[in-house]
């Protein structure tokens, strides 16, 4: 009885640069393979904070050394070159462990666009740091010539931040349905997706933004019709009183109970809060949905109902 599952992989499936990347691969496509071994369609989702870090850095960089070749790279851009980046790893880690198996299946990564508002209040107030660390004087001057937001980070210096707007749609979805149901490995919505907005005509522009990629994966898992999401991180459970003397580890979760904790301040903000709220999302956007939240490594035993924190009415 195969589900279809859609797969959120967060940072520690992936490591922080290339080589942790190699081998942090290895071990994501063996919890990803053990899925499919037992008969269920998967479509992969992914962060990309450490990837699209390095390649933002790396392009500013190129700017830097000759303002007059090298116009700066947008943030949409690097997004994109992140999903190629990663895609490239996961097709080939998941190649090998499936043929590994005996099991001949294709892998194929969509360069995903997701479509957000421009209106999405999230432009008026950024609030997500990205790149490198800057002097003021480097601030300053990138607000006066590419009025981009900085702010002060924590005393470390100065960072851009950019805005983390909800995605509405998914633009390739139609190619990810098919190839889904052509039996193929979908890798999609990676980074949360290249931000985009509809302008005039059938144009898309690409947006200085950053969408969560918990919040792009419920999206996803919805217009394929998954059964179940799977957001696996660093952690086995979500737990109320975080880190305090009174922690306590939750085996199932209600959208209901999930509001209560949301409201009381158990889940942190931009790290377990966006993947409740994609779990209750999905949970309640048809019946019979579920969700999963637990480590990459249980992945299996979680969808054997043996582990994680499952959100479901
Ligand atoms: P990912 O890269 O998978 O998105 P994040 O670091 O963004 O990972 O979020 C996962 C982290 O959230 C966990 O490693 C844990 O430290 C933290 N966290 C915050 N609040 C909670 C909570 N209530 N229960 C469990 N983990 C929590
Ligand atoms: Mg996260």
């Amino acid at each position: 009885m195969g589900k279809r599952i859609v797969i959120a992989l967060g940072g520690n499936a992936l490591g922080n640069n290339l080589p942790e990347q190699m081998i942090a691969v290895k071990q994501t496509s063996k919890a990803i393979a053990d899925l499919i071994e037992e008969g269920h369609e998967v479509i992969i989702a992914h962060g990309n904070g450490p990837q699209v870090g390095m390649i933002q850095k790396a392009m500013a960089e190129l700017t830097r050394s000759d303002p007059e070749k090298y116009i700066p790279c947008p943030l949409s851009v690097c997004v994109a070159m992140s999903q190629g980046y990663i895609g490239y790893d996961l097709q080939n880690g998941l190649r090998e462990e499936l043929l590994d198996r005996g099991i001949n299946k294709g892998v194929a990564t969509v360069l995903t666009q997701v479509e957000v508002d421009p209106l999405d209040p999230a432009f008026q107030n950024p609030t997500k740091p990205i790149g490198a660390f800057m002097t003021k004087e480097e601030a300053d001057k990138l607000v006066a010539e590419r009025g981009y937001n900085v702010i002060e980070d924590a005393g470390r210096g100065y960072r851009r931040v950019v805005a983390s707007p909800k995605p509405q749609s998914i633009i390739e979805i139609e190619s990810i349905r098919d190839m889904v149901s052509a039996g193929l490995v979908v890798v999609a919505c990676g980074g949360g997706g290249i931000p985009v907005y509809k302008t005039e005509g059938h144009h898309l522009k690409g947006a200085a933004a950053v969408i969560d990629k918990d919040f792009a994966s419920c999206v996803l898992a919805q217009q394929v019709n998954a059964d179940t999401l799977i957001i696996l991180t660093a952690v086995e459970k979500v737990a109320i009183n975080f880190g305090k003397p009174e922690e306590q580890w939750l085996d199932e979760l209600t959208p209901d109970q999930a509001r209560k904790y949301i409201s009381e301040g158990h889940f942190a903000p931009g790290s377990m809060l966006p993947k409740v709220q994609a779990a209750v999302e999905f949970a309640e956007s048809a019946p019979g949905r579920s969700a999963l939240i637990t480590l990459l490594e249980k992945a299996k035993d979680g969808v054997a109902g043996k582990t994680g924190t499952a959100i479901h009415l």
